[in-house]
């Protein structure tokens, strides 16, 4: 058994996540990567992480992999599962290391399950042919169009900021209301070239 309840001052741990999928849909479960790592070198297999919601109630335990993270001396990780809120909007977790006692937080938003899908064609203002990889933000939701200029996001029913942009291009913003499945077009414009300099 790994030791539990190390002195924090001898061996100062620091824990933290990654690749957490944004946003969480609430009342599903969300996964995550934490990983922690002791500054005095100790190796953390089999050592427990856990999560706990806003409120410090422990929601998801799991202990340490084998083999640190590639690329770094001794960060142990995991993967975690764990419940997304019930309430739609920005919560603040946090997470603790048994070893070391490390403590950290991490933000996310939830949101209501998407039931409507937006699809969203892109086309050039000026020769009306369909843009691929333009970015596309309907609220928190993103996506990128394909070789057809086409980009579908699923959201739930409700009013957005759409906002569309490429490189080379002026950014398109709008608002958008969803209440059904629905197919939008837009145009984006070329952005036009810096004025020459009067002695070219
Ligand atoms: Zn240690």
């Amino acid at each position: 058994m790994p030791p539990k309840d190390v002195e924090a001052g001898e061996h100062k741990t620091s824990i933290a996540v990654w690749d957490l999928v944004s946003p969480l849909v609430i009342g599903r479960t969300a996964k995550v990567k934490v990983g922690a790592k002791c500054a005095a070198g100790c190796q953390l297999t089999d050592h427990g992480v856990e999560i706990h919601d806003a409120s410090g109630k422990t929601i998801a335990r799991a202990v340490l992999g084998g083999t640190p993270w590639p690329g770094t001396s001794g960060l142990y990780w995991t993967d975690v599962e764990f419940p997304a809120p019930a309430e739609a909007g920005t919560h603040t977790f946090s997470l603790t290391s048994e070893h070391g006692g490390a403590h950290s937080e991490f933000s996310f938003i939830a949101v209501k399950p998407p039931d409507h899908s937006v699809t969203i064609q892109v086309h050039d203002k000026t020769t009306k042919e369909t843009i691929a990889d333009v970015e596309i933000r309907l609220g928190v939701y993103r996506s990128i169009t394909d070789a057809r200029g086409l980009a579908t996001v699923d959201v739930p029913k409700g009013s957005y900021a759409l906002t569309v942009w490429k490189l080379g291009y002026e950014l398109f913003s709008t608002e958008l209301s969803v209440a059904d499945t629905a197919t939008i077009e837009v145009e984006i414009a070329v952005e036009p070239e810096p004025a020459q300099p009067y002695w070219m």
